[in-house]
């Protein structure tokens, strides 16, 4: 069997991808069994303008390996890829362009802009879908959705049209989050708060009839004059003789109340605050609570309004600030300023400082779908959170906190707003612009120019992506999802308005479970992004260590954050060249032999121990594989098969095996011990596919045997593929744990003479006496019993058991599990004056490691700023020395 010396790993990406496609291994039709249950996700839709970052291949790796390993075990197994259209990057994106070109959106036109974003995306977007085949998932891409397409536009207007019926949609005027460089209002979760070292200015307001003033404290001190009242806490006995009182606002000719509020901090500043209820939210509540007017001082481009008097008209609003400021201190109502940090609200795009404004907006009442999804999570505890603590709380906390959304943006590209006025001022809102027109009665509406929030969509996703609101197939088999795999940033943003939507429109949640993934740190534990350009390409990972190497350590992440270390990546690759040759060994010692399932299905008591041994491990293997995925532990999972297939399989049953593969002559023993190291190569290859899919099917394309027999019943008669085999089954009766202490008795102790060997310096060609003694009889037949196999891979002249060990005092010795003893008579075998030496130096250079560790402990300095385990590692080193100190005392003892 010819089969390359080195494995490639993007020669093996490069075959079978495209086939996989092709043959519609990905489509859940492939499967044929009419009675198979269904497993469904749908994929968190990366954005269009976007390109893949390890965040997005971490979260395909473990949708991955889910749907491979489901779809193995026979489900009708859907996962469905698609994009989200992005609103504001996609429009910033587009509109830079169009600006190196040297034309504005205004100039181009609303109709040809969206034309031009359109074709944008039809020529360079989505490039995040030709990086996803890379990663290899198993996405059904003849399903593939896109936000903006024609069917999921025809969701979200249904969606709209019928939370507006229902009295859940408004349109109001309220004080929103604008982003004066954007030109449009956000939502709270797309606003994001940065400590800001700033300015607390104190101003003095005038009382009425009278010298006295009221001092209050601000950091925005252009608000001033917007400002319709002064307000202080009631029980400040301060100020409560002040309640009631006229201020006479500076720099203007208002007049305005003090009021009395319990929202005031009387701690805060002087305890006296000033009220802009048309420029910040909790004055703008206070307002409403007290029925004070909305003086808008500041418009939508963040400059001064005519409103604000005509010395600040047109001034933007930092300018107006230095000049309100400048003000004050030329009438002496500047009392004083002061250093102050606080948190600054900025547009989470652009940076731009919020500023808020009221504003005529769609807004989304949260109350009845909060209420709903509580119920939901109290009642059924769906959605299941893994893991549950902290997310489910986090989950929770939050919908208690919720306020109305404001869905609507001032954007151009986005699903428009299902809305039309007519000439007098009527809002009709409908299905499409027909239906508008029957409603209204008449042809002549405008159609609401705002778009949707992006989110407004995505909540839609996992049924608008299947169709809805048609009644479709699809809905009836996959909806509700199996799964929804997800970073913990966004379990505000989508996670819950998705449960929320499930719940109104379909009646049921849209998954059964969320998987949060952890996150993947930089190597100094730092997020990474963009704009510190710390992060790592998984494209250029994938090039270094191959794709399946990468996405083993992506699974093994799980739900814990990491820090990112290639050397991990290094160690997965290494795994991959092991498999690679023990695949390659197995194939080279293949002939006459073929893969035979029915081979590992019974252990007759006549099969040799390691036989019955690698049977045990593998059913074990399995079972613990499918238990850790079945609860999400996808890092317990990796570390079993890494184990199995690495000490297990290749370390051991290769080398005990070997014997009776490699031999010589022809014989039935020799064709069935072919057989049983094929087929169990073969059953570990499916085990591992789900993880790394391309090199278990470059290698299992190469085994030989009827490919077709070993596909899952569901899928008999299409291309053999390893991705459509069974995975193996766990076969309980062939799980022994008397055989399994049986051969790790025999591996300890050729371990033992193995580390004997090398730490004595014998020639590895060199036969050695191997002497055992054992009070336990049971232990005594099972090292008889396996006489050959020690001896052959511990290179014995003799192997000898006894009850008592009887050995030479210049012998190497180790102990064993159970209280035996193993020794080596070194005479003869070594120089004992020169190994005495050899052996001093080494315990010199031990005792000098250890005294420079000591000392380091022992530096206060150390102790005080050195982190825990740095600690820990120290001390648990001084104590390996010192075990390995007494050893060699042991040792060069016995050479005299
Ligand atoms: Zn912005």
């Amino acid at each position: 069997m010819e089969i390359p010396k080195q494995y490639d790993p993007k020669q093996a990406e490069q075959n079978h991808y495209e086939r996989w496609e092709k043959q519609g291994c990905f489509a859940p039709e492939i499967n044929r069994d009419p009675n198979a249950p269904a497993f469904s996700i749908v994929i968190p839709p990366p954005n269009v303008t976007g390109s893949l970052h390890m965040g997005h291949a971490l979260q395909h790796t473990m949708m991955d390996v889910l749907t491979r390993y489901k779809r193995m075990c026979g489900y009708r197994t859907l996962w469905l890829p698609g994009m989200d259209h992005a609103g504001i990057s996609t429009q910033l994106m587009v509109t830079r362009e169009l600006k190196k070109e040297g034309i504005s959106r205004h100039e181009l036109g609303r109709e040809k802009f969206v034309e031009r974003v359109w074709k944008w995306k039809r020529e360079s977007g989505g490039q995040i879908t030709k990086q996803m085949r890379r990663e290899g998932v198993s996405v059904d891409w003849s399903r593939e959705k896109f936000t903006m397409d024609e069917d999921l536009s025809r969701a979200v207007r249904e969606g709209f049209v019928r939370l507006y019926e229902e009295g859940m949609i408004y349109r109001g005027n309220r004080i929103v989050n604008w982003c004066p460089n954007d030109q449009t209002v956000l939502s709270d979760l797309e606003v994001q708060k940065d400590p800001q070292a700033g300015k607390l200015y104190y101003l003095q307001y005038p009382v009425k009839g009278g010298d006295k003033r009221v001092t209050v404290a601000t950091t925005r001190p252009e608000t001033m004059l917007g400002d319709t009242a002064v307000a202080v806490n009631p029980n400040d006995e301060r100020y409560s003789h002040l309640v009631g009182s006229t201020l006479m606002l500076p720099l203007t000719d208002r007049e305005i109340p003090v009021i009395a509020d319990e929202f005031v901090d009387p701690e805060f500043g002087t305890g006296a605050v000033k009220v802009t209820p048309a420029h910040d939210p909790n004055d703008y509540d206070m307002g409403v609570r007290h029925n004070l007017e909305r003086v808008v001082v500041i418009d939508s481009n963040a400059k001064m309004t005519e409103a604000a008097g005509a010395e600040f008209a047109g001034l933007d609003r930092y300018k107006a600030r230095a000049k309100v400021v400048e003000k004050f201190e030329e009438l002496g109502l500047l009392e004083r300023v002061v250093d102050y940090e606080f948190s600054i609200s900025k547009c989470e795009r652009c940076k731009t400082v919020i500023e808020p404004l009221i504003s005529t907006q769609w807004f989304l009442r949260m109350n009845e779908l909060r209420d709903e999804a509580l119920r939901l999570l109290e009642r059924e505890k769906k959605p299941q959170f893994v893991p549950e603590v902290p997310y489910e709380k986090v989950y929770s906390n939050w919908l208690e906190n919720l306020r109305d959304w404001t869905i609507s943006r001032q954007l151009w590209w986005g699903h428009q707003i299902p809305a039309w006025y007519s000439k007098d001022g009527e809002i009709i809102v409908a299905r499409s612009e027909e239906e508008a027109k029957a409603k209204a009665g008449t042809d002549e509406l405008t159609q609401d120019p705002d778009v949707l929030d992006t989110w407004f969509s995505s909540q839609l996703w996992p049924f608008s992506a299947m169709g809805w609101p048609a009644k479709t197939k699809d809905l009836d088999t996959f909806y509700p999802t199996s799964v929804l795999m997800t970073g913990r940033d966004i379990i505000f943003l989508w996670v819950s308005r998705m449960v929320m939507m499930g719940m109104k429109f379909m009646g049921r949640e849209p998954f059964a479970d969320v998987f949060v993934t952890g996150t993947i740190l930089d190597a100094h534990g730092q997020r990474m992004s963009k704009t510190k350009m710390n992060g790592i390409d998984p494209l250029e990972v994938f090039d270094k260590y191959g794709v399946d190497a990468t996405r083993l350590k992506l699974a093994s992440v799980g739900s814990t954050d990491i820090r990112w270390n290639d050397k991990q990546v290094e160690s997965y690759r290494n795994f991959a060249n092991k498999i690679w040759n023990a695949a390659r060994f197995t194939l080279m010692n293949s002939e006459g032999a073929t893969i035979d399932p029915e081979s590992l299905n019974a252990a007759s008591p006549g099969l040799p121990l390691h036989d019955r041994w690698i049977l045990s491990r593998l059913n074990k293997t399995a079972r613990d594989v499918r238990e850790a995925l079945s609860g999400y532990q996808f890092h317990e999972a990796v570390q079993t098969l890494y184990h199995f297939f690495w000490d297990d399989f290749c370390d051991w049953y290769i080398e005990l095996t070997k014997a009776d593969v490699t031999s010589e002559e022809a014989t039935p023993q020799r064709t069935a011990a072919r057989t049983r190291l094929l087929t169990v190569l073969e059953q570990a290859l499916r085990l591992l596919h789900p993880f790394m899919p391309y090199i278990s099917e470059e290698l299992w394309q190469r085994l030989p045997g009827a490919h077709e027999q070993l596909l899952h019943q569901a899928y008999r008669g299409a291309e053999p593929t390893i991705m459509l085999a069974a995975y193996p089954e766990v076969k309980a009766e062939l799980i022994d744990e008397e055989v399994e202490w049986e051969m790790q008795a025999v591996i300890d102790l050729i371990s033992r003479v193995r580390n004997i060997r090398s730490e004595m310096n014998i020639k590895p060609s060199e036969p050695i006496p191997v002497l055992i003694g054992s009070p336990d009889e049971k232990l005594r037949a099972v090292f008889s019993g396996n006489e050959n196999q020690i001896s052959r891979l511990v290179r014995a002249s003799e192997v000898s058991v006894n009850q008592k060990l009887e050995a030479p005092r210049a012998s190497a010795r180790a102990v064993l599990v159970g209280g035996a003893e193993v020794a080596v008579p070194l005479e003869g075998l070594i120089d004992f004056e020169q190994e005495r030496n050899r052996l001093g130096k080494e315990k010199e250079k031990l005792r000098a490691e250890s005294s420079k560790l000591e000392a380091q402990l022992a530096n206060p300095q150390f102790a005080e700023r050195a982190p825990a385990e740095k600690v820990n590692e120290i001390r648990a080193r001084i104590a390996d020395i010192a075990q390995r100190t007494a050893q060699l005392d042991q040792t060069i003892e016995n050479l005299q």
